[in-house]
């Protein structure tokens, strides 16, 4: 495994901010098992976890007008490290006011990192989240996902009211699934999206 201080990196036209490899899933289509890096990137795996000033002083060199969007994606989960998320978007909202925010997540904050505020009023600086399905139920979501908790099953719930509070809360959301699943269970998914008016976008597997 190769380690890197790799804290953002260009994908298209957009920026792509690494600011965590801890992930409470262990998920079946992880990108993390095949690779070091994603998009022809440097690697992604952290030699720290880095911190706020870390993270700055990256995107400080950066041109930060020149992207479309700015993705909180990371070789892991954002919100395993909410508070710095929240702190970094806040600063880019700050210096950055036409920035545009997108969160990649796997909708699993308020498991995970719980708070008295909800995960989606603390993300609420960012224009756009993209939460990971993967399932149109709660057994093959667990099944698929493998969430590091002691009933697995009760995950999938958490991540459908997560996605309902992020659109209550005018953020533009959708989900995303891979299609390593059934074409019958892709068909529940997708149901399951349509009932929440959250738009479904099937991404390739890539092994
Ligand atoms: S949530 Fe993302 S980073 Fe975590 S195991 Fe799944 S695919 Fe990998």
């Amino acid at each position: 495994m190769k380690k890197a201080m790799t804290l953002s990196y260009e994908v298209g036209e957009n920026l792509y901010i690494n600011l965590t490899n801890q992930c409470p899933c262990r998920c079946e289509f992880c990108i993390r098992k095949n690779a070091d890096g994603a998009y022809d990137s440097d690697p992604l795996w952290l030699e720290h976890e880095p911190n706020l000033d870390e993270l700055k002083e990256n995107l400080l060199k950066r041109e930060i007008s020149r992207y479309k969007e700015l993705v909180f994606c990371g070789y892991g989960e954002p919100t395993m490290r909410m508070d710095i998320l929240c702190s970094l978007a806040e600063w880019l909202k700050r210096n950055y006011p036409n920035c545009i925010l997108r969160l990649n997540t796997n909708g699993l904050a308020d498991l995970f990192n719980p708070s008295e505020v909800p995960a989606a009023e603390r993300l609420s600086l960012f224009d756009k989240i993209s939460i990971s399905l993967n399932a149109g139920d709660a057994e093959t979501y667990a099944r698929v996902t493998r969430p590091q908790m002691p009933n697995p099953e009760e995950a999938y719930s958490a991540v459908l009211h997560f996605a309902n509070d992020c659109k209550n809360r005018n953020i533009s959301v959708s989900f995303t699934l891979v299609d390593i699943i059934s074409p019958e269970e892709i068909e529940l998914a997708r149901q399951v999206a349509e009932s929440l008016a959250i738009p479904l976008r099937i991404r390739k597997y890539i092994s």
